[in-house]
């Protein structure tokens, strides 16, 4: 099933270069009779490849999660695992959106941008439900309808619940469970592993039908916006992250972040984080992250941890504030802050999900909603970068916290 040589990684780096050089093709070429043939063979094998993986995402995140709750087996240590996790989402996410603004009041990339405003009326501003919605849809009225509609963080809460309860109705009753659940897990993830050989050719598949869709021209009004919005993902990627990592684990961030390549550069094409949580897992089981960890930490980052997400929230509201000409005083970049934050929290992992939630900040500081309209042509790119950086740092996340837990267990005496 190797479609292209070499190691994985490369494999799939090299199908986003070939794949855009056939969606350049695509879209410059007069032969329409090409495009309407190779079009459908594109949406074909590019959604064979994204509906297998989304496919094994129900299964893997309940029972992982089931499975992370019960090995840690002390609600003590879960409780730990837990603040430490929030500990580090928040702190990392404050930290991107801090980058964002800080870019883009620097090199002010909205200042005498000339944008056709015309676009605003093609805009989709449906309001996303309001933040005590997104609180209480966290608890699923049906666990069922929950795995059945794809409710990640509804399945997240019920399988924390489960996997805590049935920890305290005697271990004769839980091995069962537990090992079913363990089954389910390690059979997910072969599966994964069988999907993942068609990562190459899924995303060149992707990425030539995004470049035959979208063409070059789209860029060139934004041309400033998608290189301010690129340096400041990259700074938070290649900087910021890192220095987390190293600072905790005393490793060479680059070194893991080559094993996390597969999952990164997937995310980078399918724009889904939540679709890429299969290969986020298996790449940080191989790149050495625990069990516990990976299993607990990566379902709750792929749904709620989005750095990249919140970065580009900030940094697009205040784009679009300098585009009208608005200048936002300090309050309300403060508000665009936290607004941010509980923005990126909310997102699914989907492509646009930040696109669209961004109304939420919009109506925060009184900017007109309709002014989306005005990015939306370059947000799939975007997008692609932004999903890559929310993996990262769901990845990065595990491997810091599996490293202090793996600490605090040296730590411990023997007969503890
Ligand atoms: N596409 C992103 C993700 O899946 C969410 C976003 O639109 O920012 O992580």
């Amino acid at each position: 099933m190797n479609f292209l040589p070499g190691q994985l990684h490369w494999r799939i780096l090299l199908g986003i270069v070939i794949g855009m050089m056939i969606g350049l093709f695509l879209n410059q070429t007069a032969n329409e009779e090409l495009v309407a043939i190779a079009v459908p063979v594109l949406d074909l094998i590019s959604g064979i490849f994204l509906r297998l993986l989304r496919m094994i995402v129900v299964p893997l995140i309940a029972a992982s999660v089931f499975i992370g709750v019960t090995s840690v087996g002390n609600s003590a240590v879960l409780a730990k695992i837990g603040y430490r996790t929030m500990a580090y989402y928040l702190f990392t996410s404050l930290t991107a959106i801090l980058t964002g603004l800080v870019f883009v009041n620097l090199l002010r990339p909205g200042v005498g941008a000339n944008i056709d405003m015309g676009d605003m009326a093609g805009a989709d501003v449906t309001t996303p439900d309001s933040v005590v919605d997104l609180i209480l849809r966290v608890i699923p009225t049906n666990p069922v309808q929950a795995l059945a509609t794809y409710d990640m963080l509804g399945i997240i809460f019920f399988m924390i619940f489960l996997g805590v309860f049935s920890l305290r109705i005697g271990a004769d009753k839980t091995g069962a469970l537990q090992s079913f659940m363990q089954n389910i897990y390690d059979v997910s993830l072969a599966i994964v592993e069988f999907v993942i050989q068609l990562a190459p050719i899924g995303v060149l598949c992707l990425v030539a039908k995004l470049v035959q869709s979208t063409g070059i021209e789209v860029f060139i009004p934004l041309l400033k916006y998608v290189v301010v919005a690129t340096i400041a993902l990259a700074f938070h990627m290649f900087v910021n992250l890192p220095v987390i990592y190293y600072a905790i684990t005393r490793r060479s961030p680059f070194r893991f972040m080559s094993r996390m390549a597969p999952a990164l550069l997937t995310a980078f094409s399918s724009a889904s984080s939540a679709a890429t949580l299969p290969l986020t897992m298996s790449c940080a089981k191989k790149g050495g992250v625990s069990q516990k960890t990976t299993t607990l930490v990566l379902p709750l980052g792929a749904t709620v941890n989005m750095d990249g997400t919140a970065l580009y929230e900030g940094l697009a509201v205040l784009f679009i504030a300098q585009v009208l000409g608005v200048e936002l005083t300090i309050f309300q970049q403060m508000v665009v802050l936290i607004t941010a934050l509980m923005v990126s929290i909310g997102a699914a992992g989907i492509p646009h999900a930040g696109l669209v939630m961004m109304v939420i900040i919009l109506e925060a500081v009184g900017l007109p909603i309709e002014a989306t309209g005005m990015i939306w042509a370059v947000d799939r790119v975007i997008d692609m970068m932004r999903t890559s950086v929310n993996v990262w740092s769901d990845s990065v996340c595990a491997a810091v916290i599996d490293e202090m837990v793996d600490h605090e267990e040296a730590d411990l005496p023997a007969s503890a």
